[in-house]
């Protein structure tokens, strides 16, 4: 396993329980790590990547003990974090040079052909020149992803990765870390959106109020929605009740009323028709209904 968390709780100075005994094992490839704002992502990965310190529990991250072995442990690790800025006196080339003598490569010869052949690898190496304040937001996130991987860290920690991209430049966000993640690495992608994580991650967790609750596939995670989506015909008058009763998904005008999609163990009162499941679904299942379900017990 690439990274063991044990017993793992974050409180912060006033109180706020942000994670409550997390216990993950994460092994290498692509790992999504999903749940909504608020939920503890950023606080995980921030103790992850030796930012922040746990208030107990213990992390073994390849092998090194993260609560004593800190050092070791940031050598071995890329982060982008969520707000990722860069100093606007510098081009793309030279705050990638930056980050990679701050990441210990020291010899001038192999550090240009590094930052030139990861220039290459994100496609910003037609850019170069141009002042790293100036660029897209598409590229901007890319040259965040090539400071995080200079070094050929084994463990890459990504917080957000699609926020404020357009579709293009997601999808290619994803595939270059799907790239990365093919070279025996770790990569954790902390994201409140669905859809990075179902294309990209062969496991994945989810973190609602700081507890995990789903470890396993995006397939794992789709099964336990089967049987629980409906797709209900209603008139106009309906909408309101019926948005009451169940989490709608999809709102699709038909004819003089709407088709809505909801997730739900069962319909009473309405014609439904079973719907096949998406991992959006799926979610949405799982905060609205199974955790109630849970807390219920
Ligand atoms: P996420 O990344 O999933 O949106 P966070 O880890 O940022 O969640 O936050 C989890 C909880 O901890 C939230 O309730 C948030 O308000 C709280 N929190 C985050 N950072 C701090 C902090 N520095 N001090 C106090 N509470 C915090």
């Amino acid at each position: 396993m690439s990274i063991t968390i044990k017993g793992l709780n974050k409180v912060y100075p006033g109180g706020r329980h942000a994670l409550k005994d997390v216990d993950l094992e994460i092994p290498t490839g692509m790992f999504g790590l999903l749940g909504p704002n608020g939920a503890g992502k950023s606080t995980l990965m921030r103790i992850l990547v030796a930012l922040m310190e746990p208030t107990s529990g213990s992390v073994d991250i390849c092998g090194y003990d993260l609560m004593k072995q800190r050092k070791e442990v940031r050598a071995i690790l890329g982060y982008l974090p969520q707000d990722f800025r860069f100093f606007a006196k510098y081009k793309t080339y030279e705050f990638l040079d930056y980050a990679a003598r701050l990441s210990g490569m020291n010899n001038t010869r192999l550090r240009k052909q590094a930052v030139d052949e990861m220039l290459e690898n994100v496609g910003l190496f037609d850019v170069r020149e141009r002042y790293a304040g100036k660029l897209s937001g598409g590229m901007k996130r890319r040259l965040g992803i090539a400071q995080a991987l200079i070094h050929h860290p084994k463990v890459i920690i990504v917080d957000e990765p699609t926020t404020g991209l357009d579709p293009e430049e997601r999808i290619r966000f994803r595939n270059l870390l799907s790239t990365v993640s093919e070279n025996d690495t770790t990569i954790i992608l902390s994201t409140h959106i669905v859809g990075d994580i179902s294309s990209t991650c062969n496991k994945m967790a989810l973190l609602n109020q700081g507890e995990v609750s789903f470890v396993g596939s995006p397939q794992d995670m789709l099964k336990h929605a089967e049987g629980k989506v409906w797709r209900i015909k209603i008139t106009g008058d309906q909408l309101h009740e019926v948005d009451k009763k169940y989490p709608i998904i999809a709102t699709i005008p038909s004819g003089t009323g709407w088709e809505v999609q909801v997730v739900a163990d069962e319909i009473v009162g309405y014609e439904a028709e079973p719907f096949p499941p998406n991992l959006e679904h799926a979610y949405v299942y799982y905060m609205e209904n199974k955790l109630n379900l849970w807390t219920n017990d």
